[in-house]
């Protein structure tokens, strides 16, 4: 990878793991007021804060692919498949900086054939 390319994708990558830590606070603080609220006001919306929750379990895990992404462009294997090793391809990497997967791995762990790190760590 040419090295003004990578330190863009650095860049996007470190500003959208920023966006990414507030995006949580922000996510728990509401969580939190939620919980706080004054009984008086009604029952809890469940429906959103099951929302909320899932919401912030997928910012969670983008958070985790963020940060796998910037310690891969450490150590130098940024943009390789997590699971066949092979190259991702550059325009997906454009489009999703942060993915661990190939086009063809992402498929097999979307249907859950294969399980990806960000499944086992939630385990
Ligand atoms: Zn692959």
């Amino acid at each position: 990878m040419i090295e003004d390319r990578r330190e863009q994708l650095r860049n996007k990558l470190e500003a959208n793991r920023e966006e990414t830590v507030s995006e949580i606070g922000r996510m728990k603080a509401m969580l939190k007021h939620e919980l706080d609220a004054d009984p008086e006001e009604g029952d809890p919306d469940l429906y959103e804060r099951e929302k909320t929750l899932a919401l912030l379990r997928n910012l969670e895990e983008k958070l985790y692919d963020l940060s796998r992404a910037l310690t891969m462009m450490e150590d130098g294997t940024y943009g390789l498949c997590d699971i066949c090793g092979k190259e991702i391809l550059a325009e997906r990497l454009e489009a999703l900086p942060y993915t661990a997967y190939c086009v063809a791995c992402k498929a097999l762990v979307e249907r859950g054939v294969v399980m990806g790190p960000t499944q086992e760590l939630a385990r």
